[in-house]
Formats: structure tokens, C-alpha cells, sequence
């Protein structure tokens, strides 16, 4: 066993114990306000010339918690192999006496089922302070219980945008300490903006001291609202569809619908995919939405598709008075006037309940659906699909979706090239309406409309 001046073995480990659990409370610290969700579990463990501090969230779900604890495995077992690797017991005993792994993390809540966990992880040795030397993220969907991989959640756009915010922000605040290659470290392909957390607030990102800024300044979080989250206007591919699309109406025609959104990922997953397609959509915004995320509905018009409302708040209008209903139309209408400069001119109900009370007030064409893929419940692109392909002829149909899920967004990516292959046109609802009224002339637009609203 090493020897450790005068004393023994049990007491030396008795004082590094003590030594421990004091850097362990004062690492983990660090990072305990910005936790949103989960109870640590701390695990301090003490040898003579390793020791660790793992500290990770316990969610209360099993699957999740699994999940965690193997990562957390995972990150140790690769510090065993850093300090083990290729090197018999004596030279580790000799080169390597008290090398510490403090693991500790934060974690954030964003739309009210996606958990964002980070982990920070530092090898110290000898005691010796040292920064932050690798961090780890890691998203869950607390609602599916699953993990959900960061590649998924990166459109197209995400690094560049968020590469373009930060050399801008670093420049304007630091810009005579800010090293000279930080252009090079704050680059779109990095890997600095693979690792992020979804906030309330925007994307947050974590740049490590000392790669753009000198030893003073600690570990760097830059939060990235959404608005600026956005593909730039000037990418080529948003100049490809600059004209909207003519309709035919001898062609068959399909409209799809998202409900829900603005949601900064998906949606822009989803309009990512109409915007190479160069085909359009319905999206039925929510005003609470719409104002944490204006830009992303601005998009959605931008892109030539259709915004129509679906409520202020997602509230149940047969539950709600007159004049609460009045207020919500109101109210969504002044979002709409601010975001969009337009007063929204379809309507869909939330949760498709609707009556000739609501219609009377809401004063806009109620839009129902004739094929609901129940996206929402499958969550599964797969069964998204089988639901549309077993629906037989779709001319002039109305298709519902969710604009709020990756599921959604991954189904659109198949349903846009199987339907166009299948010889449907894809349009806008009030496309749909215009183009079937033409044809059956002695149908008005609401009565129209009320068809669709009992399919
Ligand atoms: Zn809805």
C-alpha cells in the first residue's frame, strides 16, 4: 500500500474523506440554482489515490432515471480508462496519487415536457483546483420517457444561428480580451453548439474558460433567444420559394394542418421541410405561443403558408362564457396584429369542440379536419404514416397535426415526398376551400367550411 509520510493508510483516508466532501459541496454548489427538475443524488467515494463525486438527478421515472445512471457510468468508467489505460498498478500508483472526477449538473424544464440535463465534469489531481474540463448534454421527453437524441433536435440553421449570435455577442462585450482565434472556437462546426440546453429563455450553450477569453473569466453561458435561432433570410434555400405556389384545381389536393405551435424546434423542423419541398401548410397558432415565439409564425407566413388561430390560450370554448370567448378572440386578434400584422381569418377550436354558440362568436370560418393522424398520441412517425396511407383517396381532404412534436416534424419529412409522389398538390386551407368552391358552386365558403367542420 503507498505510503503517506507518518501516518497510516485508514487515517490519510480519513482526512481525504473530509477533503472530499468539502470540494464536493463546493463543486456541486456551483450548479445547484439552475436546477428545474429532479432530486440529486450524490455519491461520494473515497480511495487512496482515486476518488469520485457523482452527483445526478433522480426524476421519478424509472425508464429516465435508468437512463441517467448508465450515462453517469459511462463518464466514470472513461475516467478509469484515462488514468488505468495501458499502465500497470505501480506506475499508477506513482504517476497518478489522488486524482479526483467531480461530476455534478443542472437541469431545465422547457415546454412543459422537454428536460435538458447537463453535466460538468473535472479531474483534479493533488487537490489542485482546475476548470471544468468536459460537459455533457442530454435531453429527455418527460411525457414519451424517453431520451431524445441532440441530433434530432438541431434543424437546419441551429449551429450557424447560434454561431452568428455568439461571435456577435463575445465581440460587442469582450472585445479587446477575446483571443485571436475565437472566430475559429465560436465556429458553426465546432462542436461547441452540439452540446445545449432548451431553456425558457432560449438554447443556452456553454463555452469552457480559456478558449476565447484568458484563465480569469470562468465557464461562459450564452443563452440564445429563440428570435435568433432562426435560419438566416438570406440562405438560398429561402429564396427558392419567393412566389407562392399556383393551385390546379383539376389536380387532387390535400391540405395539412399543425395545431398548437409556435414551437421553436419543431415548427421550424417542420418549415424547414415545406421550404425544400417548396409546398405549404396550415399552422393554427396559439397567442400565448405566438408571443414567446414570434418569429417562428412570421416564418410560417413568410413561407406562403397560412396562420390561423387557435385560441389565446388553448382554452375549451364550450366551457367557457360569452364573454370569455369574446376576450380570448380579442385578445388572440391584437397577437395577431402584433406578430403577423393581420387578423387571423380561420379559426380552429381547440380540441375540436365547437358549437353554433362558439361559431356565432368567433365570427371566422371554424376549421375541423377530415383525417386526424393522432399524432399526439402515437408519437410515432411510423404510425403517423400508416394512419394517412391507409386513408384512401385524400383529394380534398384536411389533415390534422401537431406542429409541437418531433414525431410530427419526422412524419412531414415522409409525407411531403409520398404525397407529392402520389400526385397531390399540397395546399393552404383557404387554397383548399377557394379551389373546391369553384367547383361546387352552389356551396358558400361557410357552408363549406361547416362540411368540413362535421367530416
Ligand atoms: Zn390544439
Amino acid at each position: 500500500m503507498a505510503k503517506h509520510g507518518m501516518i497510516s493508510h485508514s487515517k490519510y483516508i480519513n482526512i481525504r474523506e473530509k477533503q472530499l466532501k468539502a470540494r464536493a459541496q463546493n463543486y456541486c454548489s456551483s450548479f445547484e440554482c439552475s436546477r428545474d427538475f429532479g432530486k440529486p443524488v450524490t455519491i461520494i467515494k473515497c480511495a487512496s489515490s482515486f476518488s469520485y463525486v457523482l452527483q445526478y438527478p433522480c426524476t421519478g421515472q424509472d425508464e429516465i432515471d435508468q437512463r441517467i445512471i448508465q450515462i453517469v457510468d459511462s463518464i466514470r468508467t472513461a475516467f478509469d480508462n484515462t488514468y488505468f489505460q495501458s499502465q500497470n498498478a505501480s506506475n499508477y500508483r506513482e504517476h497518478s496519487a489522488d486524482i479526483t472526477l467531480l461530476l455534478s449538473y443542472e437541469t431545465y424544464i422547457f415546454a412543459v415536457s422537454h428536460l435538458s440535463v447537463i453535466f460538468f465534469e473535472t479531474h483534479e489531481q493533488n487537490g489542485g483546483a482546475s476548470a471544468v474540463s468536459k460537459i455533457h448534454a442530454y435531453h429527455f421527453d418527460l411525457r414519451q420517457k424517453e431520451e431524445q437524441p441532440s441530433e434530432r433536435l438541431i434543424y437546419r440553421g441551429f449551429r450557424e444561428s447560434a454561431s452568428l449570435y455568439a461571435q456577435h455577442f463575445y465581440q460587442t462585450a469582450y472585445e479587446k480580451n477575446l483571443f485571436e482565434n475565437h472566430k475559429e472556437t465560436l465556429s458553426a462546426n465546432s462542436g461547441l453548439f452540439d452540446c445545449f440546453a432548451l431553456t425558457w429563455k432560449g438554447v443556452l450553450f456553454f463555452i469552457n474558460p480559456n478558449t476565447i477569453l484568458p484563465d480569469s473569466y470562468s465557464l461562459l453561458r450564452l443563452i440564445v433567444p429563440y428570435e435568433n435561432m432562426q435560419p438566416s433570410n438570406s440562405t438560398p434555400a429561402r429564396a427558392k420559394i419567393s412566389l407562392p405556389q399556383t393551385v390546379i384545381p383539376q389536380k387532387p389536393m390535400v391540405a395539412l394542418t399543425f395545431d398548437d405551435g409556435p414551437n421553436p424546434i419543431y415548427t421550424n423542423s417542420i418549415l424547414d421541410i415545406l421550404e425544400e419541398y417548396g409546398v405549404t401548410a396550415t399552422f393554427f397558432d396559439v397567442g400565448t405561443q405566438m408571443e414567446q415565439f414570434p418569429s417562428v409564425s412570421q416564418r410560417e407566413l413568410l413561407l406562403h403558408c397560412e396562420v390561423g388561430s387557435h385560441s389565446y390560450r388553448h382554452d375549451d370554448f364550450l366551457k367557457l362564457h360569452d364573454s370569455e370567448i369574446k376576450k380570448d378572440i380579442d385578445r388572440t386578434s391584437a397577437v395577431f396584429r402584433k406578430v403577423l400584422g393581420q387578423e387571423p381569418r380561420l379559426f380552429r377550436p381547440p380540441y375540436g369542440h365547437c358549437d353554433s354558440r362558439i361559431k356565432q362568436l368567433v365570427r371566422m370560418p371554424c376549421i375541423h379536419w377530415s383525417l386526424d393522424t393522432r399524432d399526439w398520441e402515437s408519437r410515432n412517425a411510423k404510425a403517423i404514416m400508416e394512419k394517412i396511407k391507409n386513408a384512401g383517396n385524400l383529394d380534398g381532404k384536411v389533415i390534422l397535426m401537431h406542429s409541437i412534436y418531433e414525431a410530427s416534424a419526422r412524419a412531414t419529412s415522409m409525407l411531403i415526398p409520398y404525397l407529392t409522389n402520389e400526385g397531390y398538390q399540397l395546399v393552404t386551407v383557404s387554397q383548399l376551400i377557394n379551389s373546391k368552391l369553384k367547383k361546387a358552386e352552389f356551396l358558400t365558403f361557410k357552408e363549406l367550411c361547416s362540411i368540413f367542420y362535421l367530416v
